[in-house]
């Protein structure tokens, strides 16, 4: 054979090579890539957090945050760890350790809030002094999320210097509502009211997976 028409040859092998491989069907999509969220109560064992009236923020801060997981095992996409699940004290490291290890999404710590003023009641969400823009989204959209479920005040969020900043996760600390509100404590050992919170969170967690 010529030379020339070798080279033509392989040409054509290589087009029609070409053409093969571009009309492939497209691969079917992947499953629904499963997320992992770390979810903390705060607070536990020895650290009680607030305590108003008898009443200890470590346990309702569990009580909220083991409702969310429940409420996650329905969705298969999203997988929601908790840095505990009974009353114990992981250092605030050991927390961030855990989140980072799991190659978590988001990590959201669950508190309630005191203030002196027993007139001051509502939800509101910190962020880190040094939050990222992931961080302050996490948090827009969990504070839309529990203001709307609960119907509390909406008291927006805020900055604050937090542990959250050893971690390069987004990160967020909802403060669910005021142990010191007479009206709001009340609620806040309501297993209905619980509930409602934990709805707000899980919300949250989905706007902010879904939307990156
Ligand atoms: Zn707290």
């Amino acid at each position: 054979m010529p030379k020339a028409a070798v080279v033509l040859l392989l040409f054509g092998l290589t087009v029609v090579l070409a053409v093969l491989l571009a009309s492939q069907p497209a691969p079917p999509p992947l499953p629904v890539e499963l997320a992992v969220v770390v979810l903390d109560a705060g607070h536990g064992g020895p650290d009680p957090g607030a305590v108003v009236a008898g009443v200890e923020e470590k346990d309702v801060n569990l009580a909220i945050a083991l409702r969310v997981q429940r409420k996650a095992e329905a969705l298969p996409g999203l997988r929601v760890v908790l840095t505990r699940t009974g009353d114990v004290y992981p250092t605030l490291d050991e927390r961030l350790e855990l989140a980072e290890s799991l190659g978590a999404k988001a990590y959201v710590s669950v508190h309630a809030n005191y203030y002196r003023d027993p007139k001051v009641c509502g939800v509101e969400t910190w962020v880190d002094t040094g939050a990222g823009r992931e961080s302050l989204r996490l948090a827009q959209a969990l504070q839309e999320a529990v203001a709307s479920t609960t119907g509390a005040p909406d008291r927006g969020v805020h900055r604050q210097t937090l542990y959250l900043r050893r971690t390069p996760l987004p990160t967020a600390l909802v403060e669910v509502g005021y142990l010191s509100c007479p009206a709001e404590r009340a609620k806040l050992q309501d297993p209905a009211y619980q509930d409602r919170i934990a709805s707000g969170i899980l919300q949250g967690i989905l706007a902010f997976l879904g939307a990156p």
